[in-house]
């Protein structure tokens, strides 16, 4: 984090000089908090001049380092706003005040008390060094030692014998006197004392806090009486407004009025119903470069912030964005609005239908999963219907006793069956074992879901109007060049670009940075112009966007928001209206004001592009594997159980072979699996003769081992 940088400026006066021409070149170099080393006696001198050269606004702030500042008669410069502090050693609530003024004559009180001088600091100073030294010579007869006071005379160099023990006794003394309580450290300097901090305010000097060595500074003001004196201030003020035209925000009226009345928008209405809450008046300016503010190399602003910076204004309102750098120059209030950068550009044109758009409604990789599923299962189906032993059938149902049976699920047979279900047709090859029904029950039903989400999307595809834009995001601009992109200069945008850590912002400023003829706008009104032209993005405000789009239809906002921010009410740093101005704003926030305002100033009353956008954006998209992935799922599990059940099948008929002629369940099943695999020709012999009854018709269902038994055979 960059760390707040605090410019000190040191001058001296001329001694016999005053001081006017001293503090016209503090004001020009816009120093604002002073602190002010000037005898006591010249501090209304001082202010005075300070008056005359409009130095004591209630921008400026003054610390007095006198500590008698309470003695100094402030009263005309009690209501000019000005904020004038000092500290107070002399404590006038010590009881020993009491004690002091009794012992002077009425006379001599009456006319202390009239110029203060009873409560000057060097008075009270040596009225304690008095009383210190009384102390300790008690304390010291107290215990009996004798001190001598010889005639010590300061031309010679002979000291006072007892001088340093007295002098070390007296730094142990604790005592309170007229400056608080009187205590010394080991080095002879007085310790924890207390210096009350004084404010100026309309009723005069006010106690506003204190410092002593041990809790530094703690500030006690009464800060809703504070608070109510600045809005009893700002009762009478005029408030110059500065600002920069662009609506809806601040814009010149059409008609030629004169005064506040040329101007409309959202800020000046913000600003009008906020001057009805605290009592102001104002005046609208408009800011004379033409610029939100940024900080050159040398530290200096333009535009609005300089404005405040310089005095020229009091508020600086307007889409003026809330940065970091810029509170470091002034102070803004709560923000009035929240947005963000996003991406204005051109509406795209429709896109001419592709020759294969059929393919739209999945996507690629649906349609790759598709094929190989197509491919997959038919092969599966191939290999489980030459697996299981109710597939091999009597090539020649008339004769009972065959040689070689048949398997009609030939690899081009598969083929041909998985195609038909898949293109909703069918074909003459049926499954005849358990396991191959189920192969075949789950793939009819994963075509009945792909084509009917197909057939779904593709209508959608038809229907609706599909846009092509090139850039869906701020990622999409920064990977390319042909489409140009800018924002607008000296404001807030550029300096987000600018400052940004995140790649992609950091590689889109250097683009910015780099482009000629310059991809900088000096005005939102120029960018839209740019953008109708084509091929040209502008990274804008969001607030700013939407009052746009819904002006113009051909344009549109691209992605989302690529940062958080809010427009806020600028004022001269150490403002004191900021506090007022924010908890207004939180009040018309909580009241609906600001809502609808934003409701007045954003909707357009003439044609709405808003609807014609949310007709277009119902346009289909692509199903994805998201969309579809779970009957791929299924498919699968189906696909797993048709193994289980070709292997059940296999065992069962497996179980009615004599064990002597049959090898281990192992062996067989491998035997069996290889010859699926081998592929080799779509019959097989028989190994063993059946045993048939004679007036069986048919061999329906052959062992894959070729015995046929009785309950084989189905009349
Ligand atoms: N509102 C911005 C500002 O205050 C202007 C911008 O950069 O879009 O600087």
């Amino acid at each position: 984090m960059r760390e707040k940088q605090r410019k000190v400026l040191v001058k001296q006066s001329v001694p016999g000089q005053e001081y006017r021409k001293l503090l016209k070149e503090i004001g020009k170099a816009g120093v604002k908090n002073l602190i002010v080393d000037v005898p006591t006696e010249k501090i209304t001198q001082f202010l005075r001049h300070a008056k005359e050269v409009d130095m004591m606004s209630e921008y400026h702030n003054y610390f007095i380092t006198s500590l008698d500042l309470h003695t100094v008669d402030l009263e005309e410069f009690q209501y000019v706003g000005t904020n004038i502090s000092g500290f107070q050693l002399v404590d006038e609530t010590a009881p020993e005040f009491e004690d002091v003024l009794h012992g002077l004559s009425t006379g001599l009180e009456q006319r202390m008390k009239r110029e203060k001088s009873y409560s000057k600091t060097e008075l009270a100073l040596m009225h304690d060094a008095i009383k210190l030294l009384a102390v300790t010579l008690q304390h010291i007869n107290r215990r009996g030692q004798d001190i001598d006071f010889p005639v010590v005379s300061c031309e010679t160099e002979q000291p006072w014998p007892q001088g340093h023990y007295f002098v070390s006794y007296m730094r142990m003394i604790t005592t309170r006197g007229l400056t608080g309580e009187i205590k010394f450290d080991k080095y002879g300097f007085r310790s924890d004392f207390n210096l009350k901090l004084n404010e100026l305010t309309q009723e005069g000097l006010r106690h506003a806090g204190d410092w002593n060595t041990v809790m530094g500074i703690s500030i006690t003001g009464n800060m809703s009486k504070a608070f109510a004196e600045v809005k009893a201030s700002l009762k009478n003020r005029t408030l110059t407004v500065t600002s920069l035209m662009n609506p809806p925000y601040v814009s010149l009226t059409e008609d030629t009025l004169k005064g506040n009345d040329r101007y409309q928008g959202y800020c000046v209405d913000l600003i009008e119903e906020i001057s009805k809450e605290l009592g102001f008046k104002y005046k609208f300016r408009e800011v004379s470069d033409h610029t939100y503010g940024k900080k050159n190399q040398w530290g200096e602003w333009n535009g609005m912030i300089q404005e405040l910076i310089e005095g020229k204004a009091d508020l600086a309102v307007g889409d003026l964005t809330v940065t970091y750098e810029r509170e470091s120059a002034v102070d803004f209030t709560m923000p009035f609005m929240n947005l963000g950068i996003s991406i204005l550009f051109k509406k795209p044109t429709k896109k001419i239908p592709m020759l294969f758009s059929f393919l739209s409604p999945l996507s690629l990789e649906v349609w790759v999963y598709m094929v190989t599923a197509f491919l997959g299962v038919s092969l599966f189906l191939f290999i489980v219907a030459r697996f299981s032993p109710y597939e091999w059938t009597n090539p020649h149902p008339c004769d009972p006793n065959p040689d070689t049976l048949e398997n009609q699920f030939t690899l081009l047979n598969t083929l041909w069956f998985t195609v038909g279900s898949l293109l909703m047709q069918g074909c003459e090859v049926n499954p005849r074992a358990m396991s191959t029904r189920v192969v075949s029950g789950i793939w009819w039903f994963f075509t009945l879901i792909m084509v009917s989400s197909y057939t779904a999307n593709l209508a959608a595809f038809l229907t609706a109007q599909r846009l092509s834009s090139p850039i869906e995001s701020a990622e999409d601009l920064a990977k390319q060049t042909s489409i140009q992109y800018g924002c607008l200069q000296s404001g807030s945008t550029q300096e987000f670009f600018k400052e940004s850590d995140i790649s992609t912002f950091k590689r889109m400023w250097n683009f910015m940075e780099s482009a000629r003829p310059s991809v900088f706008v000096e005005s939102n009104f120029k960018a839209v112009e740019r953008v109708k032209k084509g091929n040209f993005a502008f990274l804008m405000e969001s607030t700013s966007i939407e009052y746009i789009v819904e002006r113009n239809c051909d344009l549109m906002q691209i992605g989302g928001l690529l940062d958080s921010k809010g427009y806020g009410i600028a004022t001269p740093p150490g403002s004191p209206y900021r506090t007022l101005l924010s908890s207004t704003i939180l009040k018309l926030q909580e009241s609906g004001t600001l809502q609808m305002l934003k409701q007045r100033w954003w909707k357009n009353k003439g044609k709405n592009c808003t609807l014609e956008v949310t007709s277009q954006s119902v346009s289909a998209s692509e199903l994805g594997l998201d969309n579809v992935g779970g009957v791929f799922l299924l498919l699968f599990i189906g696909l797993c159980v048709a193994c289980v059940i070709v292997i059940l099948e296999f065992i069962w008929k497996l179980r009615r072979v004599p064990i002597e002629e049959r090898e281990p369940l192992c062996l067989e099943l491998c035997n069996e699996l290889k010859f699926a695999i081998m592929c080799k020709g779509d019959t097989k012999p028989i190994r063993n003769e059946p045993v048939l009854p004679s007036n069986n018709l048919s061999l329906i269902q052959f062992s894959s081992i070729g015995n046929i038994d009785s309950k084989d055979v189905v009349s």
